[in-house]
């Protein structure tokens, strides 16, 4: 089908709730695409995060190849191995205590909320619920996760939203302070807001936060959906921010384009959510924890530090364009804001993939860059030089 064929099936039959690229992707390599028509784009989004390990990935796929042909799925009441190994590597090396697999970045924070207020519930009893959040954050498209995204359009049409979200502005404890109270649970945030605009926390505000939590037993919920799995340069965001979540959230990169997530409690989180209690159909479905198992493998500590050496070099190469329509560059690893001034930010996507370049938007005024993590040199070169005809 050609690209009309396909945009004809969509209007006619597919509920129009994106506003997509005016292109449909066919295939594609490494950090290469290639749309219907056969027009060639360099990867800077990934599938929003997803695609960690490019296209076509030969390992990749033969594992998933492999997996399907052994068992494509069973549900949680049998034991399968690859769910089992990927636990046994993933729990260590973010150093938690024990995980629980779902699907999706809304599935895994909001099991995670159900967790925080089960705690709660448990050692406090009733009214100890609410949980604070982030202004500008992004928590996911549920009912739930959507009253827990600190930005108002998102808290229309749907009524009644689930109770139980105050805001504070990030970066900023007397906000937190001013939120607090008897009724809190637990802290939720993004250490780099990305939908929100590609904003990194302060390590200092971050480790604040966490003595504050600390100290009144609230649970530190980190969300880790967009940062997690190596995208900033190590396992985890926190493990460079110096703290350490009670419950971390992790879905988009973790199975290199397969649908997972979940979360990852500490010890002192172990118990609180018990047979019965919390469950999915599809979370630990033997295929995509065999592609998780290849992304994990793929993360070792070599590859992790070329991920921060490619980010910088990404970063600089930007910087060294000299655009008048930057306005500032911001982020870690290979999650990259890049503010932009003088056009809108949609209207340099668009330019930008017309000359074949995919970038993503963010926030009001971002352009948002997540490369496969396994771009090569050459592909961000390439990148680069289409930012320089259209930006100079
Ligand atoms: C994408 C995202 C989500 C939602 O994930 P889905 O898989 O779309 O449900 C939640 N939190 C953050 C930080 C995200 O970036």
């Amino acid at each position: 089908m050609n690209f009309n064929e396909i945009k004809a099936l969509d209007e006619g039959y597919v509920l129009q709730t994106y506003g997509r690229n005016q292109i449909a992707i066919d295939h594609g390599k490494g950090a290469t695409l290639w749309d219907a028509g056969g027009k060639e784009y360099i990867d800077f989004t990934s599938g929003i995060g997803v695609c960690s390990l490019g296209y076509a990935n030969e390992t990749w796929a033969r594992a998933v190849y492999d997996q399907a042909m052994k068992v494509g799925h069973i549900s949680n009441l049998f034991y399968t191995e690859p769910y089992a190994r990927l636990a046994s590597k993933l729990v260590p090396a973010a150093g938690m205590s024990a995980v629980f697999f779902g699907n999706s970045g809304a599935e895994a924070n909001e099991g995670m909320i159900k967790l925080a207020r089960k705690y709660s519930y448990e050692k406090y009893g009733e009214g100890r619920a609410a949980i604070i959040t982030l202004k500008n954050s992004f928590h996911g498209r549920t009912i739930t996760t959507l009253k827990a995204t600190g930005q108002d359009h998102f808290h229309e049409f749907f009524f009644p939203f689930t109770e139980g979200f105050r805001y504070a502005e990030a970066n900023n404890m007397d906000s937190l302070l001013a939120a607090a109270g008897d009724d809190v649970c637990g802290v939720m945030m993004e250490l780099i807001q990305g939908e929100g605009g590609v904003n990194p926390l302060e390590a200092d505000y971050v480790r604040a936060v966490a003595e504050l939590c600390a100290e009144k037993d609230w649970l530190l919920l980190i969300d880790e959906v967009q940062t997690g799995v190596g995208r900033t340069g190590t396992l985890f965001a926190y493990q460079q921010f110096g703290v350490q979540p009670d419950v971390a959230t992790f879905a988009k990169g973790i199975a290199g384009g397969l649908p997972f997530g979940g979360f990852m409690v500490n010890e002192k989180c172990r118990n609180v959510l018990r047979a019965g209690d919390h469950g999915s159909t599809f979370g630990g479905n033997p295929v995509a924890a065999a592609a998780a198992n290849v992304v994990l493998d793929t993360l070792s500590p070599d590859f992790l530090e070329n991920v921060k050496e490619k980010g910088q070099y990404l970063r600089n190469g930007i910087a060294a364009l000299k655009s008048s329509y930057v306005s500032g560059i911001r982020g870690m690893g290979l999650m990259i804001g890049v503010g932009v001034q003088g056009m809108s930010h949609r209207e340099l996507k668009d330019r930008l993939m017309d000359e074949g370049l995919l970038c993503l938007t963010a926030g009001a005024d971002t352009l948002r860059l997540l490369p496969p993590l396994v771009i090569s040199k050459e592909e961000i070169e390439r990148g680069l030089e289409i930012m320089a005809r259209v930006m100079k």
